[in-house]
């Protein structure tokens, strides 16, 4: 059946974000033939809109204002709730970002429905909208169906796909309104240090826990990553590690880490505790190293390897150098 879909985009270096294309192509299939909504607030949103056509949508609301720059709630959720207003659409779909977190429970309140949040699938059929997520620590997934309109649903990184050719259709571009002033003001910005690829864009994630016995143990990580490719491959680690000060903080994935879903996920000396799982299950694939065969990370991998990880990893990295 068709029906409107809004996407609530966010816009980086001029561009709608990797994750809003994945958001606009999964509207795009949501809708089946109904038209699909895109916000896009800040500075550059105008230079956005052709990209979110190509990507998906029928329509830009654009708040052409750099007060939508920063991400202030109060600025940012007036600009949402007029673009469902004129767009009445049946669901709303936001990034499980920092921006939809915020933004998705704020939305449903304003519009007296319900946010499903951390999303991996959005579907619908006879009932309505149905949304999964992981839950139990990744080890089961809960599916919600919505009894109020619109449906609100926040959903992971890559975990969906955008559209394998560009959508066909010259697109409209509706004007919001400009920002007001906002009731809060940042007082100030730290960039977590993160260098290289980013976990999150990396198509390969090699995670290190406390069974590598100490910082070293990473650089032993860090040299696999590298024989994958500087820009395919990252670097991550257990919660146990990073509170060790083996690695940074900013590389932990996990419950209260990073969330990741590359295509391949090397675990190494990671036990696979619910909470790391959490972070990681959404892979692709997953490869385990580990001591211990009850270990609980095999349950988990598809492919698993029971040595110690100092015997497996050096012959592994040159293999992968020599295939070049
Ligand atoms: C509220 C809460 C939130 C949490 N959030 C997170 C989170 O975000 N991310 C996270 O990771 N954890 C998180 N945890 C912690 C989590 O419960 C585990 O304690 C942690 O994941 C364990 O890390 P680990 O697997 O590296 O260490 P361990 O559990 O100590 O496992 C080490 C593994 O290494 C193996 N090993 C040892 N030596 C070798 C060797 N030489 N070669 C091969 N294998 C070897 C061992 O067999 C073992 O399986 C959280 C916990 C709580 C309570």
């Amino acid at each position: 059946m068709a029906q409107d879909i809004l996407v609530i985009g966010e816009v980086e270096d001029g561009a709608p974000a990797s994750v809003t294309a994945e958001l606009l192509g999964a509207a795009r299939r949501l809708a089946d033939g109904g038209n699909v909504s895109v916000t896009l607030l800040g500075a550059a949103a105008a230079g956005a809109a052709d990209a979110a056509f190509a990507a998906g949508a029928d329509r830009a609301y654009v708040g052409a204002d750099g007060a939508y720059d920063e991400f202030q709630p109060d600025q940012w959720i007036a600009a949402a709730q007029a673009a469902v207003e004129q767009a009445s659409p049946a669901a709303v779909l936001m990034a499980q970002s920092g921006i939809g977190r915020d933004l998705a429970p704020r939305l449903a309140f304003r519009l007296d429905s319900a946010a499903a949040m951390d999303c991996v699938a959005v579907e619908s059929g006879d009932g309505g909208f149905r949304a999964t997520r992981p839950c139990y620590g990744g080890n089961a997934q809960a599916t919600y169906s919505f009894a109020t309109s619109p449906a609100i649903a926040t959903v992971r990184a890559k975990s969906q796909e955008p559209l394998a050719d560009p959508h066909s259709g010259a697109g409209e571009t509706v004007e919001l309104a400009a920002a007001g002033e906002s009731r809060g003001t940042i007082a100030g910005r730290e960039q977590a240090v993160s260098e290289g690829l980013q976990l999150q864009d990396a198509s390969m994630v090699v995670s290190g826990g406390r069974g590598l016995g100490g910082p070293e143990g990473f650089e032993v990580m860090e040299a696999l990553a590298s024989a994958l490719g500087d820009d395919k491959a990252a670097v991550g680690a257990s919660r146990a590690a990073c509170d060790l000060g083996w690695y940074p903080v900013s590389q932990q994935v996990g419950l209260t880490g990073k969330v990741v879903t590359p295509d391949l996920y090397i675990a190494v000396a990671i036990s696979g505790a619910s909470q790391h799982m959490a972070g990681c299950s959404g892979s692709k694939t997953i490869v385990a190293i580990n001591r211990d065969e009850e270990a609980n990370i095999f349950k988990s991998a598809r492919f698993g390897v029971v040595a110690d990880y100092k015997a497996v990893l050096p012959p592994l990295i040159e293999a992968i150098k020599a295939a070049g």
